[in-house]
């Protein structure tokens, strides 16, 4: 149902349509883009109507489905001109995306990036334990990533008060449809957190909402917030989602992840540490700033053996793509838990 939707929703949007025009990049700075932009364009489901459906419970599902991303859109427009300091104009009259591209992750048509500022996630500390660890804390590399891209952190900055407005799941959904809609054609991956992570049971549950409601986006996560206890529960929600890959990273200063099935546990190794034994929820890429000498491309342990992330072994010349790779988009196997 969900591949279906998907190359239904694709071939829906490359028919001609009553909304032809929002194809057109003449309108982009005239007044009548402008206004164009407060009056969203409803997708009209005649568009569709010449669409073969399997079943007519097909056609209802999808034609909910558009339901909710136009009141999506109609939420993230409506909030959107209400806070137009949390959500500002590019000079061409689009809205300045809450996303960011990350090469590293894939093509920018392809997948998008969601960040919040560390300060305001990562670095906070419950019970005096912080989400980072000692070793994630000393490493981290968005100082160097902020530092290449000026507008990054104040959109860190932004996306973590944009987060806790009402309703925020819908301002992220209808957020992807007006990327979609504007700057690319249906991103398939979001990458949660370049820049911060997760530290709340509802901002968790946000996301176990978001992922429902686009069943056809996966959604990549590295996540050291199993250090708070507290949130367990809400881990397990979100790591149960099909469309998340979740991943419990780990290191040498930050103790041990939790087995919780859906998720997988990723190390972070640091040079001279030595690869922990190979647990069974173990992802299939190490993350690793490890340069060995020669680059340490997998490791072995008994009957498990996993990769060490090419993008950091060397091993993918320095230019693949998640999306290419696809080592961490890949359900844990199931089993009991270790
Ligand atoms: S192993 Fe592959 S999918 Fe995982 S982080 Fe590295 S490049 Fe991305």
């Amino acid at each position: 149902m969900r591949k279906t939707t998907t190359a239904r929703a694709k071939r829906a949007r490359s028919q001609p349509s009553n909304h032809a025009e929002w194809s057109s990049g003449d309108f982009v700075g005239t007044e009548e883009f402008e206004k164009s932009l407060e009056d969203f364009p409803t997708p009209d489901l005649s568009d569709y109507a010449d669409i073969g459906w399997d079943t007519p419970a097909e056609r209802i599902a999808w034609e909910e489905h558009v339901q909710l991303l136009r009141e999506c859109r109609e939420h993230f427009e409506e909030t959107a001109h209400r806070h137009p300091r949390l959500f500002p104009r590019e000079p061409a009259g689009h809205r300045k995306s809450v996303f960011s591209t990350n090469g590293y992750v894939g093509s920018p048509g392809e997948s998008l990036t969601w960040n919040i500022a560390r300060e305001e996630s990562c670095f906070k500390k419950h019970d005096g334990v912080r989400i980072a660890s000692p070793l994630c804390y000393k490493l981290c590399y968005v100082d160097r990533l902020e530092r290449g891209r000026p507008g990054l952190a104040p959109k860190s900055r932004r996306n973590a008060k944009i987060r806790a407005l009402p309703n925020f799941p819908r301002i992220f959904v209808g957020a992807w449809e007006y990327e979609s809609l504007h700057r690319w054609r249906e991103p398939s991956l979001i990458r949660l957190h370049s820049a911060g992570d997760f530290d709340s049971v509802p901002y968790l549950a946000d996301f176990v909402e978001i992922a429902q409601m686009l069943p056809d986006v996966r959604f990549l996560a590295f996540t050291r917030c199993w250090r708070w206890k507290h949130l367990h529960a809400a881990v397990r929600q979100l790591a149960a989602q099909p469309n998340v890959f979740l991943h419990l990273s780990y290191d040498s200063t930050s103790g041990s992840p939790p087995a919780i099935p859906g998720a997988w546990t990723t190390p972070l190794l640091e040079k001279n540490d030595v690869p922990p034994p190979l647990r069974p929820t173990d992802c299939r890429a190490f993350r690793t700033r490890l340069v060995y000498e020669p680059p340490l491309k997998s490791v072995r342990d008994g009957r498990l053996r996993t990769i060490v992330c090419p993008q950091k072994s060397g091993a993918g010349d320095g230019d693949l793509s998640c999306l290419a790779c696809g080592a961490c988009l890949k359900r844990p196997p199931e089993g009991p838990a270790v």
